[in-house]
């Protein structure tokens, strides 16, 4: 068991390493936190752009929101009993001037002053996808559903040594609120879709049935469920190493999941179903960097092309 998780982290070090000193990842000190070169944003936007015209002749609806989602939404969703190693909960100073003076003390005497900070009315966003549900909550849908369109950068507390798993990431996710089927074919035209659009960059990505990482022996059981009814599909791709490939995209079918959560029917009365598509995009750039190499301007030429790099 040791020998291969050594190789792994070992070529997760070596990959950080080289990006590194490409330039490409500014180390922040922290793992899993970056900065990025012009280079590497280039990639990302470029990438996107192509997510953003492979969606358009759906004609989606558009909305982006900041990485921030209210506690109260947040608490509607079933994140902080599935996922609570992953949350991030946003805290502030809420007490007044006369308490002020023992904050600073403890922070200059280097004790623990994070427990005299109290929530706010915020969390970070777990998943591109949850700010738009509660803008859906108490409502019925049109006959043909929804389909939105979602970019934005999503927190999870997921420290690594590997470069492709990050604290903070980008997601370009299509949404489909609607009936079973619709949900569903949401599911399949993704998974089929986001197959094409990786490999027209080079990408030679894999489906696979995929589960979330639901926490604990409770988390498991509910894995295994997903698993057996094949709700969710990732595309793998190796990124630091071909041992042990990473998931650059997933499309997932949640079934009536946030429509229960959120109170958001379909157009016949039912509790409506729901699937996305995320694409992450900094383990796009990461898998592009890694297959055709640090200088953009020497990838083959048809991945430029369909880059408009
Ligand atoms: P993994 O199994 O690798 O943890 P996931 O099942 O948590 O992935 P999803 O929740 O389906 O992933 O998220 C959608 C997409 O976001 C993934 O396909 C992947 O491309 C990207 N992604 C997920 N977690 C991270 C992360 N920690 N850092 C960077 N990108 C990520
Ligand atoms: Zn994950």
């Amino acid at each position: 068991m040791c020998g291969t998780h050594d190789n792994i982290t070992v070529a997760y070090e070596t990959y950080s390493a080289e990006l590194i000193a490409a330039g490409l990842l500014i180390p922040s000190g922290v793992p899993s936190v970056y900065g990025y070169s012009g280079v590497f944003e280039n990639v990302i936007e470029r990438f996107d752009a192509l997510v953003t015209r492979a969606g358009a002749e759906l004609k989606p609806e558009v909305m982006r929101f900041t990485p921030l989602l209210t506690r109260e939404n947040y608490l509607r969703t079933d994140h902080l009993e599935t996922f609570p190693n992953l949350m991030g909960s946003v805290h502030s100073f809420l007490g007044s001037e006369k308490e002020l003076p023992e904050l600073i003390r403890k922070r200059q005497q280097n004790e623990v002053w994070a427990n005299d900070l109290g929530p706010t009315a915020v969390m970070l966003t777990p998943a591109v996808c949850y700010p738009l549900y509660p803008t859906a909550s108490g409502t019925t849908l049109p006959t043909q559903g929804r389909l939105v369109d979602l970019r934005g950068f999503v927190f999870r507390h997921e420290p690594s040594p590997d470069p492709a798993r990050l604290q903070m990431f980008r997601m370009h996710e299509f949404v489909r609120l609607g009936t079973p089927d619709q949900a569903l074919d949401h599911r399949n035209y993704w998974l089929k879709k986001g197959e094409e659009l990786l490999q027209s960059v080079g990408l030679d990505v894999k489906p696979v049935v995929a589960n979330d990482p639901f926490f604990g022996r409770g988390g498991r059981v509910m894995a295994a469920t997903q698993r057996e009814q094949h709700l969710k599909y990732e595309l793998i791709v190796p990124v630091a190493t071909a041992e042990k490939p990473t998931a650059v995209a997933s499309s997932n079918y949640h079934m009536d999941h946030f429509g229960h959560s959120f109170d958001i029917k379909s157009a016949d009365g039912n509790v409506a179903h729901s699937a996305c598509v995320g694409f992450g995009l900094e383990r796009i750039a990461l898998a592009l960097f890694k297959t055709h190499g640090f200088d953009t301007t020497r990838w083959p030429s048809s991945v430029r092309q369909v880059m408009s790099l």
